[in-house]
């Protein structure tokens, strides 16, 4: 995966955890409630693993900033990526 698609899912799942915990904090049922920000919450923590793992450096695996956009060229090492 390159660092930009893998930027694309880490903003999707913090878009889609956050859509999905806020649509829990709405509902009545509190054992509901509790499973769906649960479920809000794991696509979250995807998204950093994501991050974490694939928005890095195809060079030299450094990482790269997650804010923003894609950067044109690595802060480690300075190809252009
Ligand atoms: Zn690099």
């Amino acid at each position: 995966m390159d660092h930009r698609k893998a930027r694309k899912i880490y903003w999707l799942c913090l878009l889609i955890g956050s859509i999905v915990m806020v649509l829990g904090a709405l509902v009545p049922d509190e054992i509901l409630q509790k499973i769906i920000m649960g479920v809000g919450m794991a696509i979250y923590i995807i998204g950093f693993i994501v991050a974490f793992c694939f928005i890095r450096c195809p060079y030299c695996r450094g990482a790269l900033d997650w804010r923003g956009f894609s950067p044109d060229y690595c802060q480690h090492c300075g190809k252009k990526i």
